[in-house]
Parts: structure tokens; C-alpha cells; sequence
């Protein structure tokens, strides 16, 4: 028997996971996943939790019930990956585990300790983060009961998991606030490292245009240094200070601990990963999905949807012994949401900017950089579509790698 092993059961392992396992026969080969948690959570979930839209239910389920038959489930926290001899140990078991072959899906997670005076007397106060559950709720109610003041969301440093998501807190919380009766008594300002609202700019301009429609303010190129508890304020390596009564942070974004303990990751702990094979480098025998890998493309479920196609094909190349064609473009694709009730959609890979147009294919019928009703209810929909058809590894009816078919190219980039 030879063995695949996939380490993280979030939703790239546990997406590869029931990929595979359709795939390869079970007379000779075993799959297992290892995963600390039993909880599978529906992140993009997250930010509709302080507004009240979803709640804890809706985020969470069992990691068990996407892990196909045939597929072994292993709870317990992973030690390190010894490379050298194919093989992974535990921390709370004896057991090592030996590959053939290592899926590294272990993903990201927020690092608030990395600012000085985060997780400091305020932290879950009046700061708070929306990338756990956790903080999701904890800030829900504090939001209830703010009656007006400043609110400032804060992107410590790149690279973070789903780069929209703070352009549609902001976005939510001019709505939520306007439903309540006390959007003129709120200030709500997008504090970013960036040199703008968005990375690419054409998106950047039709995002930028609606912040200054909501009356969101957006300070540009701030790195912050420390948050002053005391003061309430968070200031940057300049000593340029903002003043906040509730601070939303998203905060330091690291991979996984046990990905600097096997020393196979860059400073902030990702996997060099080769963009198009998606095998870690270095390593043949091992390859990253998900957030997991340093790719120049989003953090993102979609991303990790999409190049699973590309990272199941190039694995069962090498497995039959021949060469690996298939080369993942960066593919990657958002819905991001702009009130209660409007979202726009982004469409783009490692070279391709987000474009208006439509999604997918010819019949739309969502709009790319366009902020209709039907964006809205696709992000909503989503979420069905990742608890039964995404990580379940089910095919879905638009394609892995990035198509151009129905974007509006501008002049001046043709
Ligand atoms: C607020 C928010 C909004 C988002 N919105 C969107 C969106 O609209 N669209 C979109 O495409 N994406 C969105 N995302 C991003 C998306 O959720 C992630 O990119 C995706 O879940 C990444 O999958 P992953 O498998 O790489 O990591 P994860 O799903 O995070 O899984 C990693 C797993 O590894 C496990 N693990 C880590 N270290 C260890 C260890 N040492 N031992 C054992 N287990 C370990 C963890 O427990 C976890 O289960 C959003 C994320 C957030 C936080």
C-alpha cells in the first residue's frame, strides 16, 4: 500500500481529500488528513456575524461529516514533517506518519501577538478581529451597542487571507449603522497598508468610488507600529496616530507554527510553492494548496477550489510517471459585498487584473465590477455552494483556470 497524506482539513485538504479519493484505488492506496480540530468553519461566513446577517450556526460544522469514506480522519496537532525521510510526527500521539506523497494544506492564521498592544486591556473590548468566530461575535456585541464615534478598520500587513473582506466590513457597517438611525454619529475610516483601497486598479477605482459614495474614509500607505491602549489610538512607523473607539483589526497573517518547526517556510512561516505545478520547492513528493503556499494570487477559498483541479492533475501525472502539464494560472475569484442588499464580483489570475464584464461564461449572469442585487445573492448562495458541492471536491459549472471570455478589456491596457 502507498499512502497520501494531507495535513490541514480546512477546505483545501478536506476539498483534495474527497478528490483523491474518487480518483485512486483503495486496494492501493490509503489517504489520511490530520486536522487539531474537529470544527469545519465556513470563513467567509465570518464578516456577516457582527451585522447580525448570519450567526454561529451558520459557520460551523462538523469536520467529519466532508471527509469521505476510505479517507482516514486524524485529530491531533501536527508536530513537523521530516522531510528527508517522509514523514510526519504528532504532537499528542506516538504515532509518525509515513507518505509517499504530502498535500500541505495547514493554511493561515491571524497573529495578533505580532503588534505590540493589540491583544493588550482592550482586546475584545473595543478590539476586536473578524477572521475567528470568536471575534466575529465578540464584536457583533459591541457593535449593538455603539451609539456613534469612530470605528476604524485596520490591515496591519500583507499578505492576509481574502483582501476584500475588510472593504466589505466597511461597506456592511455604513449599512448597519444607517439601518439603526446613527450612520451621521459614526466615522468609519479603511486604514491600509496599501496605496489604495484595493490592489489592482481598475477594481481599485470602482471600489475607491464607493467608499467616497458611503462617506468611508481610506488612509493610504500605513504601516501600523503599536496600538496605545491608553490613548485609544494605533500609530505607525512614522508616529502618524489615528484616533478609534472600536478598532477592527485584521491582524499579522502567518501559516502554520508546525511549518517553521519542519523549517520548510519563508519569514512568515508560507511554503515557497512553484506558481504552476504547485509542488513545494525543493520537495518533488510534496505539494501546497490553500493559503498554505506563498503563490503571488489571493488567499482564498476559490483560489484553493481552483487549483485543486490543477494540483490533483499534476499529482496523478507524477504518480503514472508522466511529465506534470498542467500549470495553474492563479485563477482566483471574489463576490464581495457592498451593502445589505448590492456586491460586485472580481474575476483575475497571476496576469490579469479584475476587468468588468460578466460571470461565467456568456450567460452572466453576475456582474464583474458591477454592484447589482444578483452579486448579493450569489456571495449568500455560496455558502451553499461550499458546504455541498465545493468541499465535497464535486465539479462546479464554471472553469478552473481564468477565462477571458465576456471581460471588457479598457483601451488603453489592449
Ligand atoms: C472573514 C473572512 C472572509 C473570507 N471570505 C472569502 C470569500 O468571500 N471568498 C473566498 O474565496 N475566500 C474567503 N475567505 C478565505 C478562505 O476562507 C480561505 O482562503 C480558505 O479557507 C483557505 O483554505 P485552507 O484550507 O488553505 O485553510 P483553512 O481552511 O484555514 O484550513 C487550514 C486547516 O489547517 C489546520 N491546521 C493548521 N495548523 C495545524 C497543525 N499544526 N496541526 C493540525 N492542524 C493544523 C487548521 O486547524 C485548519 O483546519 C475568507 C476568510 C475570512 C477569514
Amino acid at each position: 500500500m502507498k499512502n497520501i497524506l494531507i495535513l490541514g482539513a480546512g477546505t483545501a485538504g478536506t476539498l483534495m481529500a474527497n478528490k483523491l479519493r474518487k480518483k485512486l484505488n483503495r486496494k492501493e492506496w490509503n489517504i489520511t488528513i490530520v486536522d487539531e480540530d474537529k470544527t469545519h468553519y465556513y470563513q467567509p461566513g465570518f464578516l456577516f456575524i457582527p451585522f447580525g446577517i448570519y450567526d454561529e450556526k451558520d459557520v460551523i460544522k462538523p469536520k467529519s461529516k466532508f471527509i469521505p469514506k476510505g479517507v482516514d480522519l486524524i485529530i491531533s496537532k501536527i508536530e513537523k514533517i521530516i522531510p528527508t525521510e517522509n514523514r510526519v510526527t504528532l504532537q499528542d500521539s506516538k504515532i509518525d506518519l509515513k507518505y509517499d506523497y504530502l498535500i500541505i494544506a495547514t493554511g493561515t492564521r491571524i497573529a495578533p501577538e505580532e503588534t505590540p498592544g493589540l491583544q493588550g486591556d482592550l482586546w475584545y473590548k473595543d478590539i476586536f478581529d473578524f477572521y475567528t468566530v470568536e471575534g466575529a461575535v465578540a464584536l457583533g456585541e459591541r457593535i449593538k451597542s455603539f451609539n456613534g464615534g469612530r470605528i476604524i478598520v485596520n490591515i496591519t500587513e500583507l499578505p492576509f487571507k481574502c483582501p476584500v473582506a475588510p472593504l466589505e466590513f466597511v461597506f456592511l457597517a455604513d449599512t448597519y449603522f444607517k439601518k439603526r438611525g446613527i450612520r451621521d454619529k459614526v466615522d468609519i475610516t479603511l486604514v491600509t497598508p496599501l496605496p489604495g483601497a484595493f490592489t489592482k486598479p481598475i477594481a481599485t477605482k470602482m471600489l475607491s468610488g464607493l467608499m467616497v459614495e458611503k462617506n468611508i474614509n481610506l488612509i493610504t500607505d500605513y504601516n501600523i507600529s503599536e496600538v496605545d491602549n491608553a490613548g485609544k489610538r494605533i500609530l505607525d512607523y512614522a508616529g502618524k496616530a489615528v484616533d478609534f473607539d472600536i478598532l477592527v483589526t485584521v491582524p499579522t497573517n502567518k501559516g502554520a507554527d508546525m511549518i517553521e518547526r519542519s523549517g520548510m517556510g519563508d519569514d512568515l512561516n508560507f511554503v515557497p510553492t512553484d506558481k504552476h505545478t504547485l509542488q513545494a520547492i525543493g520537495y518533488e513528493n510534496i505539494f501546497v494548496l490553500g493559503d498554505a503556499a506563498n503563490l503571488p494570487t489571493s488567499k482564498a477559498g476559490s483560489v484553493a477550489h481552483f487549483a485543486g483541479d490543477f494540483l490533483e492533475a499534476n499529482l496523478l501525472s507524477l504518480i503514472n510517471g508522466t511529465p506534470m502539464t498542467a500549470k495553474f494560472d492563479g485563477h482566483a475569484n471574489c463576490y464581495i459585498v457592498t451593502s445589505d442588499k448590492k456586491g460586485t464580483l472580481i474575476d483575475f489570475n497571476y496576469d490579469t487584473e479584475p476587468l468588468p464584464g460578466r460571470y461565467p461564461y456568456f450567460i452572466g449572469p453576475f456582474g464583474l465590477l458591477k454592484n447589482t442585487r444578483l452579486n448579493y445573492f450569489g456571495k449568500l448562495f455560496f455558502k451553499w455552494m461550499y458546504w455541498n458541492l465545493l468541499i465535497k471536491g464535486h465539479d462546479l459549472p464554471v472553469t478552473s483556470h481564468m477565462s477571458m471570455c465576456c471581460k471588457e478589456v479598457p483601451k488603453e491596457t489592449k
